[in-house]
């Protein structure tokens, strides 16, 4: 009966308390500098079941190859990867 969770994904998380796969509240615990850290918690028993971190690659502002008006010609770079 629990084989029919597949189209669930991570909706459904084995949980050791309750002993088996249980649904899952996903709770956004952190914001880190290159992502968001998503805890898991048991809809049954409400302990944390797992983690995941998610990485939010958009945030990384468009880099542009700004000049500085202040050097002079000769400083100036190229773009540097
Ligand atoms: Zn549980």
């Amino acid at each position: 009966m629990e084989k029919t969770y597949d189209q669930f994904r991570a909706s459904l998380l084995y949980c050791n308390k309750c002993g088996r796969a249980m649904p899952v509240w996903e709770h956004l615990l952190l914001i880190l500098p290159d992502g968001e850290l998503y805890d898991y918690l048991c809809q049954g028993c409400g302990s944390s079941v797992g983690s995941k971190t998610e990485k939010t690659s958009s945030k990384v502002a468009v880099v542009t190859s700004q000049r500085m008006p202040n050097l002079p010609l000769s400083t100036r770079q190229q773009k540097n990867k």
